[in-house]
């Protein structure tokens, strides 16, 4: 029996601690239970929100008009080279388990908060390795036409930052994903891998309230189109001197340019759009570049 709650503060389900109320809330514990919700949500003509860790979501101050459906839904499986992860299963909880399982190839997303919803919608990654490196299928649900179905990896179409996920009708379910097996002599080796990329990105990243990258990266097309020299969304908005800049509580973080925090809590989703506009329109003045959002503004 799905327990749906009203007029929930949704700060505390964003990794940046920024949003309004929900005027439904609730959270889902089986893919069952995810599809029971968006049919409810469906009948009673209420939009719906399907969230995971919120590390790449912004709910807007005036929060959100519909149900909020959090995933908690963390069944996992381990069959020899095969995993099998409902949506809500946290990539942190995975690599761990996986890596005790002699399987290596999650641990180049340590430190990367995330669901395995989040990471399938997103095409998580990390410098090359991309989630699509290990998705070999997954079961899909069609909010619209209500029915289930059994996807490849081809029908993703992934790309950098692309998944058939953003396009509307497509709610993941759970996926199957194929790692490599290794000898404990490896699976040490990556364990401390694990280590040194978590220990790495605590000293490169801010550790305050954020959804990380801002703004997407330039895709490799863009060296011939705009004739620049890289590729890093962040080197742009550092060349503007834009580091410790504020628009009321938001800030671009002093560590990383293509990361803004909330250092108190006290940001607000207004703050962040006009301190992303600001960035915006000195990075095409100067550059001639088109910076496009990473994170998802939800209204
Ligand atoms: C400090 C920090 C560092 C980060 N570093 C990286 C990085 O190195 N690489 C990187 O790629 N990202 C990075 N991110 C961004 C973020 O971690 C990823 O985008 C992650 O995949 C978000 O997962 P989530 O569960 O929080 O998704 P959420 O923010 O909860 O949701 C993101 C989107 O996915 C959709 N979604 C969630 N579940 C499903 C589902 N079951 N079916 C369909 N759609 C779904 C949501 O509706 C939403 O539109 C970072 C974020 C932070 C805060």
């Amino acid at each position: 029996m799905l327990n749906f709650q009203k007029d929930v503060s949704l700060k505390n389900y964003s990794n940046m601690k920024i949003g309004g109320t929900a005027k439904f809330f609730v959270e889902i514990f089986s893919s069952d239970e995810l599809v029971e919700a968006i049919k409810w949500a469906k009948k009673n003509n209420k939009k719906f929100f399907v969230l995971g860790l919120g590390a790449n979501t912004v709910f807007s101050d005036s929060g959100f008009d519909g149900v909020v459906i959090l995933q908690k839904n963390e069944n996992f499986e381990i069959k020899d080279e095969i995993v099998f992860a409902e949506s809500g299963v946290l990539m942190k909880n995975l690599i761990e388990k996986t890596l005790d399982s002699n399987l290596v190839g999650l641990e180049e997303f340590s430190g990367i908060p995330s669901t395995i919803g989040g990471a399938s919608f997103i095409n998580l990654h990390y410098y090359k390795t991309l989630f699509s490196d290990f998705l070999i299928s997954a079961k899909i649900f069609d909010f619209e036409k209500e029915e289930i179905f059994e996807a490849d990896l081809d029908w993703f179409e992934y790309g950098y930052e692309k998944s058939k996920l953003q396009t509307g009708n497509f709610i993941l379910l759970s996926a199957n994903l194929k790692l490599k097996k290794c000898s404990d002599e490896e699976k040490w080796f990556a364990k401390g891998k694990s280590f040194e990329i978590i220990r790495d990105r605590n000293f490169k990243y801010p550790l305050e309230p954020s959804v990380g990258s801002i703004f997407q990266n330039l895709p490799p097309s863009a060296k011939e189109f705009y004739g620049v020299p890289t590729l890093s969304a962040g080197f742009y908005i550092d060349s503007l001197g834009f580091k410790m800049k504020k628009v009321g509580g938001i800030q671009v973080s002093g560590r990383h340019a293509n990361i803004f925090v909330n250092p108190k809590g006290e940001g607000t989703c207004k703050d962040l759009l006009e301190l992303m506009e600001i960035v915006k329109v000195a990075v095409k003045e100067k550059f001639g570049i088109e910076l496009v959002p990473e994170v998802r503004i939800v209204r």
